[in-house]
């Protein structure tokens, strides 16, 4: 899942534990998330709020990120979610890496409250991705996203 270098280091040198936070407050905030899905579309740092694995990987095509505005609002109208490999409930995907025939993805389930991974066939998964990717209006300009953490407290302590 991470992107690394040829002799298997991180690439981009972001601390590990940067990660793991993310993923932790993504999987114990997500109902929160979604439930302010609206607030985070309208204002755009939170839109383009950057999660690590909020990405799509197509082999020779490239890696595209999808901010975090597009994940919630697809997760609020039930799209990008995949069966839970844990708990056999609906889990939310975060990004995917792979082929049509065969690809990963990475999510995080409301019910174990965790990220969660699995493997899935066929385009449907893969082309909602491509649909958020292209829906993201990521040429919108160079606005620095915030942190998943700076957009929890953001939502949280203003108006
Ligand atoms: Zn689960």
């Amino acid at each position: 899942m991470f992107q690394r270098h040829s002799k298997g280091r991180l690439a981009n040198a972001e601390p590990f534990d940067q990660v793991m936070e993310e993923n932790d407050l993504l999987a114990k905030n997500l109902e929160f998330l979604v439930d302010n899905a609206r607030r985070i579309v309208e204002d755009p740092r939170l839109y383009h709020c950057r999660l690590h694995f909020g990405f799509l990987s197509l082999p020779r095509l490239g890696s595209w990120q999808i901010p975090l505005g597009r994940l919630v609002s697809s997760w609020q109208q039930g799209g990008l979610m995949a069966g839970c490999p844990r708990c056999g409930g609906r889990a939310c995907v975060v990004g995917a890496s792979g082929l049509l025939g065969a690809f990963r993805w990475w999510g995080v389930c409301p019910e174990c409250r965790a990220v969660v991974r699995g493997r899935g066939r066929g385009p449907s998964l893969l082309w909602q991705l491509i649909e958020a990717r292209i829906r993201s209006g990521a040429s919108a300009g160079p606005l620095p996203g915030l942190t998943v953490s700076q957009a929890l407290f953001r939502l949280a302590y203003t108006p």
